[in-house]
């Protein structure tokens, strides 16, 4: 038997896809927001594709703002394509 995997919605493309496959934006508690990579930090959440596209897609469209309740600036936005940027290739991270 197949198991279930659970399914995410990219705020970018709005695709359905397996949660493992999409990146975690997340806005903790403190306010702050970043990527997830561990997908168990608390606070609100959105899913995007590891893709440039659709985090800028997100943004224009506001999906990520609304997702998040918060107005993303633009620093914010260009830490989150940095990390995006560094989580490929996977194999290589490479660390500061
Ligand atoms: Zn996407």
């Amino acid at each position: 038997m197949p198991k279930k995997i659970p399914m995410r919605m990219c705020v970018g493309c709005r695709e359905m896809k397996p949660k493992k496959e999409l990146l975690r934006v997340v806005r903790t508690p403190e306010d702050e927001i970043l990527i997830d990579f561990t997908g168990k930090r608390s606070g609100r959440g959105a899913y995007v594709c590891p893709e440039e596209n659709c985090l800028q897609k997100a943004v224009k469209q506001r999906q990520l703002d609304r997702a998040l309740e918060r107005t993303i600036s633009n620093e914010v936005i260009q830490n989150l394509s940095r990390q995006i940027a560094y989580s490929r290739p996977k194999e290589e991270t490479p660390r500061e």
